[in-house]
C-alpha cells in the first residue's frame, strides 16, 4: 500500500507548489475563512497550512490518509454536479507518504483534537491536544524517502515563485477567504478576506493594477459573472495576467482567453494581451471539469451561449466607461 502510495505521489506531487495547492483546496473544501501558508527554503525542508476550516473527527482522521478515501463524495451521481475542489481521495495518502507529516485537526464537536506524526506514509505517533477548530498540517523533508525526486527539485527560489504563484491563484480566486503566506519568516501576502475583488486584487497585484481595471457583471439563471477587464491601454506583452476562475477553481480554457482577446483586437496594437479576472459561477451540468487529472481544464457544453454573455458584459462596461 505505501508503494502504491509513493507511485500515486508521482502523479499528483511533484513539487512543494503541488503540496500547496493541495493542502490549500482542502482547506477551502472544509470551509475555512483564513489560510495560513507558511515555506522555507522553496518548501523543500518546511511546509505548513493551518486553516480555521470544520476539521477532522477523530474516528476518521487514519481514514484521511487511506488511498481513495474522500468525505466529498457519496456515490457515482456526485462526480456530476461536483462542487468541492477535492474528490479522489489521493493527496493526502500521497504526500503522507513522501515526507514527515504531522496534522493537527480539531472539529467544533470536541473540545479537544488530534495530533497524528506520520513518516513516510508510517503513522508513529497520535495523541490528543488541545487546539483551535480548524487544521494544522507540517510537513518536513519532502521527499526524504525518494532520492530521484529530491533531485528533480529547482533552486529553493524557483520552487518558492512556483509556491507564490499557486497561493496568489487561490487567493485571487478566492476573495471571501482570508489568506496569509510566510516565505522564510516573512510575511509576503495578507488578503482581505472580505468578498471584495478590488481590495483583494489590490493586496496581490498592487493598486495601479486595481485602478486600471473596470468592472464587470452578468447575472442570468445558470451562469454569474462578475470580474475586472483592463483599459486598452494597460494591455501586456504577455498572458501573464489572465485569470479565469469557474465555480471557485482557477482553469485554464481557450474559448474564454479567445473571446476576450477578440474583443480587445480593435483597440489594442497586435502582441498586446490584456489583463482580466473573470469570475465565473455556473450550474456544474453545463460544464466537464474532470478531463485533467491536476483539475485546470474544463469544458463548457455551450461555447456560443458563454460567448454572447461574456462578450456582451466586457461591451456594456467598455460602452459605459471611457476608454
Ligand atoms: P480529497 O480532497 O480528494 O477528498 P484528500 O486526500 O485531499 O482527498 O483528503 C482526504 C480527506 O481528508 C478529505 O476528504 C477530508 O475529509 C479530509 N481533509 C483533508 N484536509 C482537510 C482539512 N484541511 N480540513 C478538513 N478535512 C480535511
Ligand atoms: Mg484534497
Amino acid at each position: 500500500n505505501s508503494t502504491i502510495n509513493k507511485i500515486a505521489a508521482g502523479e499528483v506531487i511533484e513539487r512543494p507548489a503541488s503540496v500547496i495547492k493541495e493542502l490549500i483546496e482542502n482547506s477551502i473544501d472544509a470551509l475555512s475563512s483564513f489560510i495560513t501558508i507558511e515555506i522555507k527554503d522553496g518548501g523543500k525542508n518546511y511546509i505548513r497550512v493551518t486553516d480555521n476550516g470544520i476539521g477532522i473527527s477523530p474516528k476518521y482522521i487514519e481514514l484521511a490518509f487511506l488511498r481513495h478515501s474522500t468525505s466529498k463524495i457519496n456515490g457515482v451521481d456526485d462526480l456530476q454536479s461536483l462542487s468541492t475542489l477535492g474528490f479522489r481521495g489521493e493527496a493526502l495518502p500521497s504526500i503522507a507518504s513522501v515526507s514527515q507529516l504531522e496534522l493537527i485537526t480539531r472539529t467544533k464537536d470536541n473540545i479537544g483534537g488530534v495530533r497524528i506524526s506520520i513518516n513516510g506514509g508510517q503513522i508513529i505517533e497520535k495523541n490528543e491536544i488541545g487546539c483551535p477548530i480548524g487544521t494544522t498540517i507540517i510537513l518536513k523533508n519532502l521527499f526524504f524517502n525518494v532520492p530521484v525526486r529530491q533531485k528533480f527539485l529547482k533552486s529553493d527560489a524557483a520552487e518558492a515563485s512556483n509556491v507564490s504563484d499557486i497561493v496568489y491563484k487561490l487567493a485571487l480566486g478566492n476573495p471571501g477567504i482570508k489568506f496569509k503566506f510566510i516565505k522564510d519568516n516573512k510575511v509576503i501576502l495578507n488578503t482581505p478576506g472580505n468578498e471584495d475583488i478590488k481590495s483583494t486584487a489590490y493586496s496581490l497585484l498592487g493598486k495601479e493594477f486595481v485602478s486600471s481595471m473596470f468592472d464587470i457583471e452578468y447575472s442570468g439563471d445558470d451562469i454569474k459573472i462578475n470580474g475586472l477587464v483592463c483599459k486598452p491601454s494597460f494591455t501586456r506583452g504577455n498572458r501573464n495576467h489572465q485569470y479565469t476562475y469557474v465555480n471557485g477553481r482557477y482553469i485554464k480554457n481557450e474559448d474564454i482567453t479567445e473571446i476576450i482577446e477578440d474583443l480587445y483586437k480593435t483597440l489594442i496594437p497586435i502582441n498586446r494581451f490584456p489583463v482580466y479576472i473573470i469570475y465565473i459561477n455556473i450550474s456544474p451540468e453545463l460544464i466537464d471539469v474532470n478531463v485533467h487529472p491536476t483539475k485546470t481544464e474544463i469544458r463548457f457544453s455551450n461555447k456560443e451561449a458563454l460567448k454572447k454573455i461574456l462578450s456582451n458584459a466586457i461591451k456594456s462596461t467598455f460602452f459605459n466607461n471611457t476608454l
